[in-house]
């Protein structure tokens, strides 16, 4: 199919709090761009998360992941509220999505926008690819709680990690590592946790072994963590564990000025099921329903998702209309401006109106 004809099925759950509010701007914008690039988008919304708990005691409905594999794409906002444990919400939405379609590489970039400023006093041009192991590791449902209450109460956590597992998040940072600056950084800690670590970095260096174009570097998580603050122009591409990614990326994102610009996509790389496109914040409930919302991060996260489905250049007119919206001046409160999420919004619109495809392609 050329990409003249392009039709795509998008599951939409825009979720809780500022959830609605950032995915209605993101959707917009790939709305805007459709003719110029030729595809436009059929969006199935999806009510799902903290109201549809409420109503139906749990997060999606019992055949969701049946209604989702129909799709070519989800795209999910923010979903949690603070009356609704955090569990619920992950275990019930999240971590099903994620597992059930076998979306094994958590995909985070980190880039100081025009008109962000770091946290950090000379944090340059920092531009980081964090790829988190997404399916296993650390974060299993293996372990259990015994003796509750009393004084010999204990309780286990097992990690999983498996060599298949390893080796299929080790190829594709290895492809993106290659396709950048050929530095890939693998985090570890293999000098404390004694087993699964080593056989970590084992399976690393067994799968970067003999790629052209590539130094590998094992770097402790402790150290990589001092590193991203002190020198992040010395870090490109990060290869981590479910939950070293999982920090490592928050850090890198904070480094890189505020929480409401972050994208994070949930990749099945070999596309056997739907992947999907998330900002990182949460759902925000301090400055919901106010207006005050930067849908940046949702924005930026529409943008992987249109590459994902093979419009590389819609991705390039996404991401520059946001980062020319925000070196205008127009920026939103988390970013020092004095913007409204719908204020921000229509400016990077009419940036979307203006593109040239010819030029962005
Ligand atoms: P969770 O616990 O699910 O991570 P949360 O909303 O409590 O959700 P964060 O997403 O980390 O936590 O957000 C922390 C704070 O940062 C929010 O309370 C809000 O003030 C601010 N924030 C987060 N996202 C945005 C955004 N898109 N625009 C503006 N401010 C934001």
């Amino acid at each position: 199919m050329s990409a003249a004809e392009s039709t795509y099925s998008i599951d939409v759950i825009a979720g809780d709090g500022i959830g609605p509010e950032v995915m209605s701007a993101a959707v917009a914008c790939v709305d805007a761009l459709g003719p110029a690039f030729g595809y436009t988008v059929q969006w199935r919304i999806r009510d799902w998360g903290s109201g549809y708990y409420r109503r139906h005691g749990r997060m999606m409905p019992a055949d969701g992941l049946d209604q989702l594999a129909t799709g070519d794409a989800i795209l999910l906002g923010a979903v949690g509220t603070p009356d609704i444990a955090d569990d619920a919400s992950l275990w019930g939405l999240l971590i099903p999505i994620r597992r059930h379609f076998d979306q094994y590489v958590n995909l985070r970039p980190v880039r100081l926008l025009p008109g962000v400023t770091s946290p950090l006093a000379d944090a340059g041009q920092v531009d980081i690819l964090v790829v988190r192991e997404n399916t296993e590791g650390e974060y299993s449902e293996i372990g259990g709680r015994i003796h509750r209450g009393q004084p010999g109460e204990a309780a286990i956590q097992e990690a999983v990690f498996t060599r298949a597992g390893i080796t299929r998040v080790s190829e594709y940072a290895i492809d993106q590592a290659v396709r950048r600056k050929g530095h890939l950084i693998s985090a570890t800690k293999s000098n404390g946790i004694i087993h699964t670590m080593p056989f970590w970095d084992q399976v690393v260096e067994e799968t970067a072994a003999g790629r052209t174009g590539l130094t590998l570097e094992k770097v402790l998580i402790d150290a990589l963590a001092a590193r991203l603050v002190l020198n992040p122009r010395s870090v490109d591409v990060i290869l981590a564990s479910n939950l070293f990614g999982d920090i490592l990326s928050d850090l890198a994102a904070a480094v890189a000025g505020s929480i409401g610009v972050a994208p994070s996509a949930n990749l099945n790389p070999p596309r056997r099921h739907p992947s999907m496109f998330e900002s990182v914040h949460g759902s925000a409930p301090d400055i919901a329903g106010q207006g005050l919302a930067n849908p940046v991060g949702q924005m930026w996260a529409a943008a992987m998702m249109l590459d994902h489905l093979g419009q590389p250049a819609a991705t390039s007119a996404l991401t520059a209309s946001f980062e020319s919206a925000l070196q205008s001046g127009t920026r939103t409160r988390d970013l020092g401006g004095t913007a409204s999420t719908a204020q921000f919004t229509d400016a990077v619109l009419e940036q979307c109106r203006t593109v040239n495809p010819a030029a962005a392609a």
